[in-house]
């Protein structure tokens, strides 16, 4: 019985294998860039391959980019969030030579129908999505692409790539549109669908939904897909040798693609759902053009989403835009909640996991600001002896290393990777709570735990999330305020009343952040203060407006020279005031030591002071439990038992005296010079 599956299970696993016979893994050569790096190759089912660029360290990576033609939403956020700290942990992690390039679909099916709603020009419909999805992009701190390629810009290169393939005998023109000859394809020995080898004849559609019914006919097999559609009156339209038309959907990844990274290309990512047909059309598209058998080594595939545990669809009314997402959470705790999850593994989103990312942002922003305190307060001048909790904590930094860097090279494995930082941190807090750990020691391993979390986009250290229309208000505010102040000093009030009534500022206020409101107060106020020719309120309205007004929003002006322009930055409130408390507390202690050091002086001068006033003659006599006779000077002679003192003990009290002496004449001297001080000055 037992034989009997496990023969089963293997027949079953050499199935498999034979499925995907046709992937060549890229081998290993002299000048090879080899890290180790595995990644779930898609064109191998899923398997992980070691990954080896064509040449040396440096990797051609594209992946595609969206349909501009609504509103950017949670399956593009994890879609291009995922392929963004793919990309910084490629680059920033594995030291590769990344050129990356993503397309915009801007002609397709439902952009037409889209464009025709909206009554607009259609290049002008697809700008506006394409800025709402850039703006997305940019909210959640999204790298751009090295590159990004419009189809609509590449029509003329879409139609030569075409004619190869009609060239090549795997394309045919049919009523003015062409097809991709499926059945010729594999005639020849190619293989499609390369990702999806179990798909069953019957079920290859074209999927591009369209009515199929009226186009079989212009096909020789019903799994032929477009490469060039006819336009249909409305539609537009671009010349070529088969008619007016436009490019197919799948088309254009390959000529982009191949147009700016040629051919073979190391790496290709994209969603799950884009795998069949798109993905497996762009292939055999690309390998019938340069007659090739693997144009991509490497094809990745970012996993579904589901919102509490349904298909996010319009239908559903679970559709959320990343817009109303942001609205809700910081764009960190959005990039934690998703990095918390395999890229490649199916998530599901809900309110519940997005609080295990809040309360992960919280740790992770407490974990830095107690850090920084404590190297703040911390001296490297103290001792630096190794204890057994400084072995403890470096020990877990090399072991948390070792995991992170075995989990980075099993296809970014995010999941292991975070769980070994809150682990490292976690213990680095209790250590730095009872302060049994050495500052150098911590140094690193914040170091450490701010460049791995920086591969997930996250920075805990240089706060400045600010939005474009923040920039645009400050350098404005700073400029006004410099101007004030300048004419200020000159005495030119006049000039600061057009200053300040020049620029109004009518920003959204939730834009802003309340820094318009407080801007146009202190418009209105200098405006007074000059009205008055008031020079000292208008410093102190320029002083208030740095150290509080726009302290309490964040905002930190720093004034240069006289001549040099002021410069803003900006952080989080809360940190902000929390470092001002800090620096506050310092400069307290510091007043405190030297208070104490003060008073000490001042006690140890009037000690010294009491001392000079006693008379060298009196000094000893007081001592009778010592000596018994003194001599005219009030020099002891003899001890207290009646014995003449040695020579040495002499000379020790003749030297006691004469020092007592000197300062007691010092003493009178200054009493004298003050008397003579005082009768001047009556
Ligand atoms: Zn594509």
């Amino acid at each position: 019985m037992i034989k009997f599956a496990t023969r089963t299970i293997n027949q079953f696993m050499q199935q498999q294998k034979d499925l995907f016979a046709h992937y060549k893994q890229p081998s290993i050569k002299e000048d090879s860039y080899v890290t180790g790096l595995k990644l779930a190759n898609s064109l191998k089912g899923s398997e992980l391959v070691p990954f080896i660029p064509i040449n040396g360290r440096q990797v051609n990576f594209y992946y595609c980019g969206p349909t501009v033609y609504s509103n950017s939403h949670l399956g593009h956020a994890r879609t291009y969030l995922g392929i963004d700290v793919i990309r910084r942990t490629l680059r920033d992690y594995f030291n590769y030579d990344l050129l990356s390039v993503m397309n915009i679909t801007d002609i397709d099916d439902k952009i037409i129908n889209g464009a025709k709603q909206a009554k607009q020009e259609f290049l002008e419909f697809t700008k506006v999505w394409e800025k709402d999805f850039f703006s997305a992009m940019e909210a959640l701190n999204i790298e751009l692409p090295d590159v990004i390629t419009r189809v609509s810009d590449y029509v003329p290169e879409i139609v030569t790539f075409i004619e190869k393939i009609i060239a090549n005998g795997y394309a045919y023109d049919s009523n003015g549109s062409v097809y991709f000859d499926v059945q010729k394809y594999l005639a020849d020995g190619h293989t499609y669908p390369k990702m999806r080898p179990e798909m069953n004849a019957d079920l290859l559609q074209e999927g591009e939904g369209e009515s199929q019914a009226n186009k079989q006919s212009e096909k020789r097999s019903p799994n032929d897909f477009a490469l060039w559609k006819a336009s249909k009156p409305e539609e537009p339209k671009w010349p070529s040798p088969w008619g007016e038309g436009r490019p197919g959907w799948h088309i254009e990844c390959s000529v982009m693609a191949s147009a700016i990274l040629g051919n073979p290309i190391d790496l290709h990512a994209g969603g799950i759902d884009l795998i069949f047909p798109h993905h497996d059309n762009s292939l055999a598209q690309a390998e019938a053009c340069f007659n090739c058998d693997q144009w991509i080594n490497y094809f990745i595939h970012l996993g579904h989403l589901n919102i509490a545990d349904r298909k996010m669809s319009k239908s559903l009314k679970n559709f959320l835009t990343i817009d109303e997402v942001l609205k809700r959470y910081t764009a960190r705790q959005i990039r934690l909640n998703f990095a918390i999850h395999q890229y490649d593994a199916v998530m599901n989103y809900s309110e519940e996991q997005v609080e295990q990312a809040i309360s992960k942002d919280k740790a992770y922003q407490e974990f830095f600001q107690n850090t920084k305190i404590y190297l703040r307060e911390s001296q490297v001048t103290g001792p630096q002896k190794w204890t057994q909790n400084d072995f403890l904590i470096s020990n877990s930094l090399r072991s948390t290393k070792q995991v992170i860097h075995a989990a980075l090279l099993k296809n970014f494995d995010f999941p292991t990777v975070i769980d070994a930082i809150d682990k490292l941190i976690n213990q680095v807090n209790v250590q730095i709570a009872n302060k049994t750990v050495r500052a150098p020691l911590i140094q690193s391993v914040v170091q450490y735990v701010h460049f791995i979390l920086g591969l997930i986009g996250l920075n805990y250290q240089t706060q400045n999330n600010s939005s474009s229309d923040i920039k645009f208000i400050m350098a404005e505010v700073c400029s006004i305020r410099d101007q004030v102040k300048l004419a200020a000093r000159k005495g030119e009030f006049e000039a600061i009343s057009n200053i300040v009534t020049q620029k109004q500022f009518q920003y959204e206020k939730n834009l802003s952040n309340g820094i318009v409101d407080c801007i146009n107060q202190f418009q209105q106020q200098v405006l007074a203060a000059s009205q008055e020719k008031n020079k000292q309120q208008l410093f102190q309205l320029c002083d208030k407006l740095r150290d509080e007004q726009l302290f309490e929003l964040g905002i930190k002006i720093e004034d240069k020279d006289k001549e040099q322009a002021s410069i803003w930055k900006q952080y989080d409130p809360k940190e902000l005031k929390l470092e001002r408390e800090q620096q506050q507390k310092l400069i307290q202690q510091k007043e405190q030591i030297k208070k104490k050091e003060e008073e000490k002086k001042k006690q140890e001068e009037l000690e010294k002071l009491e001392k000079a006033k006693i008379h060298p003659k009196d000094m000893f006599l007081s001592q009778l439990d010592k000596y018994s006779e003194f001599d005219e000077k009030g020099i002891p002679v003899k001890d207290k038992e009646g014995n003449e003192l040695s020579k040495k003990q002499k000379k020790v009290v003749q030297e006691l005296w004469e020092k007592q002496n000197k300062i007691h004449n010092q003493y009178l001297e200054s009493l004298k010079k003050q008397q003579q001080q005082q009768q001047q000055q009556q």
